[in-house]
């Protein structure tokens, strides 16, 4: 999508941090983080959102949610603890229409965020 921040992030247009690229997907540093670690891993295809994912995309979203688990370990948060999150929609306040996994360590986080 030519509009879209992150396939642009994907194509080189805008600058990141990467931290992990496949043939399926990219991870790079949240530009204003939430956590001390804040990465978001996202499908190098454009999908807007869950809501849209197709029956032959579950692999590729468990091969994002398996990335990121070992981005957790990569980055020295996985014996802490870490949190996955899908914003999807107004009221989870998706941004963003390119799925992505927010993967958020390195600190205690509450739950329920409200
Ligand atoms: P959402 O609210 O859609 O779940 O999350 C979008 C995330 O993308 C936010 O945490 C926001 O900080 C991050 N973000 C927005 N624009 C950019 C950008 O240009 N570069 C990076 N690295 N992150 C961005
Ligand atoms: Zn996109």
């Amino acid at each position: 999508m030519t509009d879209c921040i992150f396939c642009k992030i994907l194509k080189g247009d805008i600058p990141s941090t990467n931290v992990f690229r496949d043939e399926q997907v990219t991870a790079f540093r949240d530009i204003n983080p939430a956590a001390p670690t804040h990465i978001l891993i996202v499908p190098n295809r454009h999908i807007d959102g869950v809501d849209t994912l197709a029956n032959e995309d579950e692999p590729l979203i468990g091969h994002l949610v398996n990335v990121a688990g070992q981005i957790a370990v990569q980055e020295g948060i996985a014996e802490d603890g870490y949190r996955l999150i899908i914003n999807t929609g107004a009221n989870a306040d998706q941004t963003i229409l390119h799925i992505h996994v927010h993967l958020l360590g390195g600190a205690r986080m509450k739950y329920p965020m409200g």
